[in-house]
Order: structure tokens, then sequence, then C-alpha cells
């Protein structure tokens, strides 16, 4: 997978990474595990498997890049530009002219937003820029209040809303269940 942050696996990105770690006691928040800590696991079809623990700190709250990150910004910028009621009115004439009496007002906001991104296109960019930029600095932020450490498989599970089995400290299961599925589930 490719990182969109300009400031991920940077000399700083690892600095940060290494501190915060170190500050969380150096193991995996859920399951306890030290790096380089190798942990023999069994597979659904039983396969063992032998996985090098590697840690890495998560941010609590994602923050987000792409195209997700950037339509949000249109749309936080469209809806500023809304603020000014004579261009507002102005483009919904254009909108309305272009599409006719029948359609409704959902249909002219969205040609009405696609009309101003067409010629608020350099905006847009400038300000996912500076977007960007501050993204990747509040990446570098690592604290208790923001951050976590897990191991790739606690990091892994909990993406999933799993839990760590406590009878084996191996294994995960759903919310529902009491133990793993290998412990007896239930
Ligand atoms: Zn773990
Ligand atoms: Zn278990």
């Amino acid at each position: 997978m490719t990182r969109a942050f300009d400031t991920y696996n940077t000399p700083e990105w690892r600095e940060a990474r290494d501190t915060f770690i170190a500050e969380q006691g150096g193991v995996c928040e859920m399951c306890g595990h030290k790096e380089g800590d190798v942990v023999t696991v069994v597979d659904i079809k039983g396969h063992v498997k032998n996985i090098v623990i590697k840690l890495n700190p998560h941010h609590k709250e994602k923050i987000k890049l792409g195209i997700g990150a950037r339509n949000k910004l249109i749309t936080k910028l469209f809806n500023a530009f809304s603020k000014n009621k004579i261009l507002w009115e102005r483009l919904k004439d254009l909108a309305v002219g272009e599409l006719g009496d029948y359609v409704d007002s959902r249909d002219i906001r969205a040609r009405m937003k696609t009309l101003w991104y067409d010629n608020n296109k350099q905006l847009v960019d400038k300000e996912y820029q500076k977007y960007k930029q501050a993204a990747s600095e509040q990446y570098l932020i690592l604290t208790p209040a923001t951050a976590y450490v897990t191991c790739q498989r606690c990091h892994y599970a909990r993406e999933k809303g799993l839990l760590l089995c406590k009878k084996c400290g191996l294994y995960y299961h759903k919310p529902k269940y009491r133990q793993c599925y290998r412990c007896g589930g239930m």
C-alpha cells in the first residue's frame, strides 16, 4: 500500500514513530507483544505460521487524504460560495437554464456544483495542497490522546471490530462471543 502522506516513512516519521512506541512501553496495546516477537498461529486450514511482530502507531481519528477528502473540501468551498447571494442566484439561473424546468432542487444544486467546480479547479487544487500539507504535519503528531500502538495482527483485528481472546491471548473473536473459536467460542 502506498501512503499519500508526504511525511510517511521520512526520518521525521520514523523518529516520531519510534519515540511514541517507546513512550507507550514498546508493546502492542492489545496483545502486549513487542517488536520482533515471533507469534506462532494456526490458520483455519491448519497451517502453522510464524509471524514476526511489527508495531506501529495508529491515529485514533483517521486523517484522510485522496478523492474522499478532496470531495469534502469541494463541498466545503462550494457551501462557502453559496453565502454570496448574488453570485449564487446567477449560477442557479445558469443551471436552471441548462436543465430546464423538469428537475428538482437537488438536480439543480448538483449541476451548480459541477459548474462551480469547472470554474474553480485551481482554487480547489490550491486549497487541497494546503489541506494536504496540514494533514501531513498532523500525521507526525503522536500523543496518547491522538494515537495508539498495536501490532499488525491486532491492528487488522481492531479495524474489523474484533477483540483479542482473553483465554489464549492469541486469536480474535467478535464482541458477541466470550472467547475465540479455538477456545470454545460462546
Ligand atoms: Zn497485538
Ligand atoms: Zn482463544
